[in-house]
């Protein structure tokens, strides 16, 4: 596979709902590490002519917190490993959580893309709610709405432009 792309983040920022939107076909790939496949959606999409593969990760994560932060670093890692560049969604209603910093911490420190996404931007007041996201200490941010699609055409022409 080339031009990977994984989206990583906390549950329930709207990964899936994102991930949704993006892909054309979803591609069932057979892991060899167990456990990688039945918790990731693989799928391709094409944008502005270039197309990429698409990681959902996180789908079947649950249990207590605990076993959460683990199973989210442990996606992280992978997405780290694995991908050319690295959606890392954020939702503006909740702002930043410890997660969150955590998530932000690992990444920081990669010199892949990291493309900072704030989802559930659904509106202009929420935009400005948006700013605190500087504070993850991950530079320029992307705002969209996954639900209504709203700000995915600039983060999609980034993405593809560098990947
Ligand atoms: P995941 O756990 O990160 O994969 O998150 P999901 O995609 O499953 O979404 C979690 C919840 O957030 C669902 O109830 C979605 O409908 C909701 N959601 C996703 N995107 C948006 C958005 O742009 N705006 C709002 N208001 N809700 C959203
Ligand atoms: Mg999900």
């Amino acid at each position: 596979m080339n031009n990977i792309v994984a989206i990583v983040g906390r549950p329930n920022v709207g990964k899936s709902t994102f991930f949704n939107r993006l892909i054309q076909r979803r591609e069932a790939i057979v892991d060899s590490v167990s456990g990688v496949t039945r918790d990731r959606n693989y799928g391709k999409s094409e944008w502005n002519g270039k197309e990429f593969s698409v990681i959902d990760t996180g789908g079947y994560i649950k249990g207590s917190d605990d076993i959460f932060e683990a199973e989210i670093r442990r996606q992280v890692e992978l997405a780290i490993d694995e991908a050319d560049a690295i959606i890392f969604i954020v939702d503006v209603e909740e702002g930043i959580t410890p997660m969150d910093d955590e998530v932000a911490k690992l990444l920081r420190k990669v010199k892949k893309p990291v493309l900072l996404v704030i989802n559930k931007v659904d509106n202009a007041m929420r935009e400005k709610d948006a700013v605190e996201f500087y504070n993850l200490g991950l530079g320029e941010y992307y705002t969209i709405s996954g639900m209504s699609g709203s700000g995915t055409g600039e983060l999609l022409d980034k993405l593809v432009e560098v990947l």
